[in-house]
């Protein structure tokens, strides 16, 4: 249901191999791998289904238009600027990082003088700047829809309710899922995935008391969504006026690959005491 390289642990055998392939291959490894969500396993040491804790991610960035390096490891990220030379007349330019600056320069000027060129140093400018890195980062716009969807059949499934997915809205979450935004058409009035992932507000409930790394899936107590909540971050929403049931929650500790299956209220009850019982700052730890 949520893949394994995110922690996930509840599994359906509703789907033949063809399409767990396919949505492995389509869904769950791309979302494994963006650096977001990597960043998050690494942090929360989130092992995948070998056991592996992935490492950090490093990604190109620039800064002031020097090429540089993002390493995001879980104590502090590490910005590498790659350093640069250039000789513009009389005038060497370089660039280092601080701290190696004095040995660059007097290797530099040694080496200038083994090979005969007559070197003076007569004024240096050293121009500091506050490092402010800049990425990208690119994925499918789709895939967060297709991770709804797909979730959203998994959990049809654990709860038997299968002949929800013949109805009209099981059939296009199916093929949101299966086959992506260009197989689907315009989504039937009762069934509505939402396609990018909203990060929660720290004053939401949720973001409280879903501390991440853990995940969450409910259905509220009226069966009109299906709310899904990833890393205790960011979520997800799939509305189905009522088809998949109510009332039910699926909590996902993806560090121990555990996961629990209470009434939403039950869940909710308890993780509001949990919160409280062990005050603000361990809720947040
Ligand atoms: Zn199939």
């Amino acid at each position: 249901v949520i893949g394994a390289a995110l922690g996930g642990a509840l599994t359906t055998d509703a789907f033949c191999g063809k399409c767990n392939e396919l949505f492995g291959k389509e869904i769950d490894a791309p979302i494994a791998q963006l650096r977001w969500i990597q960043e998050l396993r690494h942090r929360h040491g989130v092992r995948d289904r070998y056991r592996r804790v992935p490492p950090p991610p490093r990604v190109a960035a620039t800064v002031g238009g020097r090429s540089a390096a993002v390493t995001m490891a879980s104590e502090r990220w590490e910005l590498e600027i790659f350093p640069t030379e250039e000789v513009v007349g009389n005038t060497l330019r370089f660039s280092v990082a601080p701290e190696r600056e004095e040995e660059f320069l007097a290797k530099k000027l040694k080496r200038l003088k083994r090979d005969h060129r007559k070197v003076d140093l007569t004024s240096r400018v050293v121009d500091r700047f506050e490092p402010v890195a800049e990425f990208t980062e690119t994925w499918r716009v789709d895939m967060w829809a297709r991770l709804t969807a797909k979730i959203t059949l998994g959990i049809a499934a654990s709860l038997s309710a299968w002949d929800w997915r013949h109805s009209d809205a099981g059939q296009y979450v199916a093929a949101l899922a299966l086959g992506g935004a260009e197989a689907v058409g315009e989504a039937p009035p009762d069934a509505g995935v939402t396609g990018m992932p909203r990060v929660l507000e720290a004053g939401d409930l949720t973001a409280r008391v879903v501390v991440p790394p853990r995940h969450l899936i409910w259905l509220d107590e009226r069966g009109e969504y299906l709310a899904i909540v990833l890393f205790g971050q960011f979520q997800l929403a799939a509305h189905l006026a009522g088809r998949l049931g109510s009332n039910r929650a699926w909590l996902f500790e993806p560090r121990t690959r555990s996961v629990e299956t209470a009434s939403f209220g039950a869940l909710f009850g308890r993780l509001i005491s949990e919160m409280t019982s062990e005050g603000p700052t361990a809720a947040e730890a």
